[in-house]
C-alpha cells in the first residue's frame, strides 16, 4: 500500500497566513514530518517556485499512489474566520469511480473520528463533499475528474483547523500540537486502511497516544 502525504503549498507558496504571520505551508510541513516515522508514508510536496498544483498533479498522475492525503490549514475572512474552530475532512464524493468514492469517504470518516474534538470541546470535525474554492473565491484550478487520477484507491483533503483564528494560530506554532495532529491523522488513516473503517468508531482501538480522550486532555492544556 503506497500512501502519499502531501503537505499543502510550498516554500514559495505559503498558502493561508495567520493573523501574526504563521503560514499554512510551515504548519502542514511540521505535521507531515512528524507523521513520517509513524507509518509507511511517502511525502510529496509541491515544488518550490510553483504556485499552482499542476506540477504536483502531473507527477502523481504519472505514478499514482494507492492513497493520497493532502494536508492543509483552513482560513476565512472577517469574524467567521477569527472564531472558526473545526477540522474539515474532504472526500471526493463526485468521483465517477464508485469504489474510490466510497473508499475516500470511509477514509475521511475515519480521520474525522480521530479529529473529533480537535482543539477543544466546541470543535467538531466534519466530513464534507468535494467543494473547494481558493481565498479569492475562485474554484480550484483542478477538477475532481483530474484529481481522482492522482490516487488509485482513495483521495482525501484534510483542513486541520482555521489558521485565521488567533487562538488556533497560536496552537499551530506549538510542536506538541504538530505531534497530536500527526498522531490523529495517522490513527485515522491506519484505522481506515489497515483495520477497517468501522474500527475508527471504536476509539479504544486507536493507538494510545491519539485516543480522543487523551487528545482532549492534552489539547486543553495548550
Ligand atoms: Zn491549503
Amino acid at each position: 500500500m503506497r500512501i502519499v502525504l502531501n503537505p499543502g503549498h510550498s516554500t514559495s507558496d505559503p498558502g493561508a497566513v495567520g493573523p501574526t504571520g504563521l503560514t499554512e505551508a510551515w504548519v502542514v510541513r511540521q505535521v507531515v514530518q512528524k507523521m513520517l516515522p509513524l507509518g509507511e508514508y511517502e511525502p510529496k510536496r509541491q515544488p518550490a517556485g510553483s504556485r499552482g498544483l499542476g506540477i504536483l498533479l502531473l507527477a502523481l498522475m504519472a505514478n499514482p499512489p494507492d492513497v493520497l492525503v493532502s494536508v492543509h490549514c483552513n482560513a476565512a475572512g472577517g469574524n467567521a474566520g477569527r472564531t472558526a474552530d473545526d477540522a474539515r475532512i474532504y472526500a471526493w464524493a463526485q468521483d465517477a469511480d464508485n469504489d474510490r468514492a466510497s473508499a475516500s469517504l470511509a477514509l475521511s470518516r475515519a480521520i474525522t473520528q480521530t479529529f473529533d474534538g480537535l482543539d477543544g470541546a466546541e470543535a467538531q470535525a466534519r466530513v464534507a463533499p468535494y467543494l473547494r474554492q481558493d481565498r479569492e473565491g475562485n474554484s480550484y484550478s483542478y477538477t475532481p475528474a483530474i484529481l481522482r487520477r492522482t490516487a488509485r484507491r482513495a483521495v482525501v483533503l484534510v483542513e486541520l483547523n482555521f489558521i485565521s483564528n488567533p487562538a488556533i494560530e497560536a496552537r499551530m506554532r506549538d510542536p506538541s500540537w504538530h505531534d497530536l495532529a500527526a498522531h490523529a491523522l495517522d490513527a485515522g488513516i491506519d484505522a481506515a486502511l489497515h483495520r477497517g473503517a468501522t474500527a475508527a468508531t471504536d476509539r479504544s482501538a486507536l493507538c494510545a497516544s491519539c485516543s480522543s480522550a487523551l487528545w482532549r486532555s492534552r489539547s486543553s492544556l495548550a
